[in-house]
């Protein structure tokens, strides 16, 4: 009985077709501590398999990633992406960007929104971009009601409701994973303080931008008093946080935060990634928790560029890829108490990322425009999400054209093209000879 029990199970494992294996590339999975040339196999939208040698007979599709990276689906969890109010000057409007248009083509898989709406537009948020997206969007809500409208609105104490923003949190449990405060001007710790109670209230950590840095409210009492472990800071370095003594080390009270268990993020921005804070705080260890854009129309267009290129940043300071991509994947994903992302362990949702190591003769400029020279840099080949290919650089995935027969929407079943449901768009069938 026994034995035939194991013949079925053997019997069922031989016959299981994979959807897709990722053929030869170098994984690199920080929370499954691999590191090495492995083969991914994707079944049913997740993984089924990490392992060296899987027989590219078992899988219906093999793509050839040798001499590539294959790692998780980057997480980015400092983005700004409510487009589509109308509303200018605001990241609740023009300055956002719609996610697909930035996220997929650099290997990102889920952004945070990082308070763009707060909890009176955050269904407008929600029908107007997180339900339309490729992208994986989660979102912070912000602690002012009306979120990221401009300075009157941001700075308004009386649109800072806890109960109100933790009630929506929770009802939006699916979507909403933390709290965000951000650019206030005054001299009160209102804002955190809200932002904290409503974190409590829904269990969900905050991020802080901490806006005018004033005497009134010491960056140091914020990380060592006011946040809780788990909570994030974001703009770690930003030119505004004492980061460095006059010799240039890192005071001392930073890295007691971070053994608080406050967190460190990236937000690299338009304004808040300066070398001479960078460059010296990561020569002493005080690494970011996490790497995110904090993507914006002005940032992308600016030294911030993509979630590739803050990555590629964190390589020329001489950290290894290893550790980078840890810092964009799981370690986000943990923050945000999503740990089903940021990892390819067997079950996981296949989101996947495969990037090239290219070197070359690079420059990364920070927010100050000054630039710092690099000789590595990372591209991205193929994005997956769901098992999905939703990118591919170079047709990694496809076949050669003349080793094609008839093809098209009418022609063989080699087609897996996504076909544009306007027929304008659909290429024409080939015509018989
Ligand atoms: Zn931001």
């Amino acid at each position: 009985m026994r034995s035939l029990v194991l013949f079925l199970a053997l019997g069922s494992a031989l016959a299981q077709d994979y959807d897709l294996l990722l053929k030869g590339g170098h994984v690199i999975d920080g929370r499954s501590r691999i590191s090495a040339v492995q083969d991914v196999a994707i079944q049913g939208g997740r993984i089924a398999a990490v392992a060296p040698g899987i027989s590219p007979a078992a899988a219906r599709k093999v793509i050839d990633v040798a001499g590539l990276y294959v790692t998780p689906g980057l997480v980015d969890i400092h983005v700004h992406v409510y487009a589509g109010t109308g509303q200018r000057n605001s990241y609740a409007g023009d300055n956002s960007v719609y996610p697909d248009g930035h996220t997929l083509r650099s290997g990102v898989t889920t952004v945070v929104d990082a308070g763009s709406s707060g909890w009176r537009d955050f269904p407008d948020f929600k029908d107007k971009v997180i339900d339309r997206s490729k992208t994986r969007v989660l979102a912070l809500l912000n602690i002012v009601g009306h979120g990221m409208r401009g300075p009157q609105v941001e700075d308004n104490l009386a649109d800072m409701d806890a109960k109100a923003t933790a009630e929506q949190a929770l009802r939006y449990k699916d979507t909403v994973v933390g709290i965000k405060t951000a650019h206030y001007g005054g001299p009160e710790w209102t804002p955190v303080e809200r932002a904290v109670e409503a974190g409590k209230l829904a269990s969900i950590p905050v991020m802080v931008d901490f806006g005018q840095f004033r005497p009134e409210r010491p960056f140091e009492q914020l990380v060592l008093k006011k946040l809780r472990p788990g909570d994030i800071y974001t703009h770690t370095y930003l030119d505004r946080v004492p980061m460095l003594d006059d010799q240039n080390r890192v005071r001392p009270y930073l890295f007691e935060a971070r053994r608080r268990g406050v967190l460190f993020d990236v937000g690299h921005g338009g304004g808040s990634f300066l070398w001479r804070q960078a460059a010296h705080a990561v020569r002493q260890k005080f690494v970011p928790d996490s790497i995110s854009t904090d993507l914006h129309i002005t940032s992308m267009n600016a030294g911030m560029k993509d979630m590739l290129n803050v990555m590629s940043k964190f390589l020329s300071l001489g950290m290894p890829l290893d550790d980078v991509v840890l810092r964009s994947t799981s370690n986000p994903a943990r923050q945000i108490k999503r740990d089903e992302l940021g990892h390819l362990s067997p079950g996981a949702l296949a989101d996947v990322a495969v990037l090239r190591l290219v070197s070359g003769d690079f420059g990364f400029v920070d927010v100050y425009g000054a630039r710092l020279r690099g000789s590595q840099k990372l591209v991205c080949e193929l994005t997956l999400r769901d098992g999905k290919i939703l990118y591919d650089l170079n047709g990694i995935s496809r076949q050669d054209w003349d080793k094609l027969g008839r093809y098209g929407p009418q022609g063989d079943s080699r087609w897996d093209g996504t076909i544009s449901r306007d027929p304008a768009h659909r290429p024409a069938a080939p015509t018989k000879r």
